[in-house]
């Protein structure tokens, strides 16, 4: 969009429009909690759903998260050391501007903590093609091409929600799908709608020596899934511990990112 001011954060200078600004400051301090569950079908156009909002295709079926041959599921790093994320927003959505400006606040809260750039596309083979599909969804890490991801208005209209898919797309997996969650939470199996189970699996992931992070944005919610109301994670050993926010990337997931990304090396 239009460059309007310069701004300066924890010494670090930006671009930004005065608009995405006031609306990132007033987010950050006014959210409230979103806990995303299930996005009702689990098939779209072809699509499998394999953990409730992550799409997959039959050429990255097998391929688990942040582990993947050659790093082939990363966005590449540019030679100035930042990594370009270009993408569309589809001109099929209603109140567009609006629109652009939650998406716009997702992508500030990665960009400007990490070396992950959000950039429109102009000529790019690889890009995210953002869209008002049938719920929130994405592809794990990037795929060839347009990518779609999914952010139905107004139901995925929250900044938070928005940087919860770009993860996704940055190629990690919900934060209870780690390879160690079971030392962190407990998985109540009978409480899990029927046909749902699938989306509580374990996989085999790159943890990138962090520590389990209740506070992910990539965390399901305690409710999840959850057949009559009763909870299907919970945590251990403090059960009580805060699990399933959506306000925006905890510390640890930018990090993680910063580290998966090796942003400054
Ligand atoms: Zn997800």
């Amino acid at each position: 969009g239009e460059i309007l001011c310069v701004c300066e954060r924890d010494g670090k200078r930006f671009y930004c429009s005065t608009m995405v600004l006031l609306q990132y400051l007033s987010q950050r301090y006014h959210g409230d909690h979103v806990s995303l569950t299930g996005q009702g079908s689990p098939r779209v156009r072809g699509l499998s759903f394999r953990e409730g909002d992550i799409a997959s295709s039959y050429n990255i079926q097998r391929r688990s998260a942040i582990t993947c041959p050659g790093n082939s599921c990363l966005w590449p790093k540019s030679v100035d050391g930042f990594v370009y994320v270009p993408y569309i927003i589809s001109p099929q959505y209603v109140y567009h501007h609006i629109v652009k400006i939650t998406i716009e606040i997702g992508m500030l809260d990665i960009f400007l903590e990490t070396c992950v750039k959000f950039v429109p596309r102009s000529h790019e083979t690889n890009y995210l093609d953002i869209q008002p599909g049938f719920g929130c969804w994405s592809f794990l890490g990037m795929t060839e091409g347009p990518q779609p991801l999914s952010l139905q208005s107004p139901g995925c209209m929250w900044s938070g929600i928005v940087s919860h898919e770009l993860m996704h797309a940055l190629g990690f997996v919900h934060e209870q799908s780690r390879s160690d969650r079971d030392r962190h939470v407990s998985i109540i199996w009978e409480n899990i709608m029927k046909g749902q189970k699938h989306n509580f699996k374990k996989y085999q992931t790159n943890n990138l020596n962090t520590v389990y992070d209740y506070g992910s944005i990539m965390h399901y919610g305690r409710y999840a899934f959850s057949e009559d109301g009763g909870p299907t994670i919970i945590p251990k050993p403090d059960p009580n511990t805060p699990i399933g926010q959506r306000d925006g990337p905890s510390v640890l997931d930018i990090q993680k990112i910063n580290l998966l990304y090796e942003c400054g090396t």
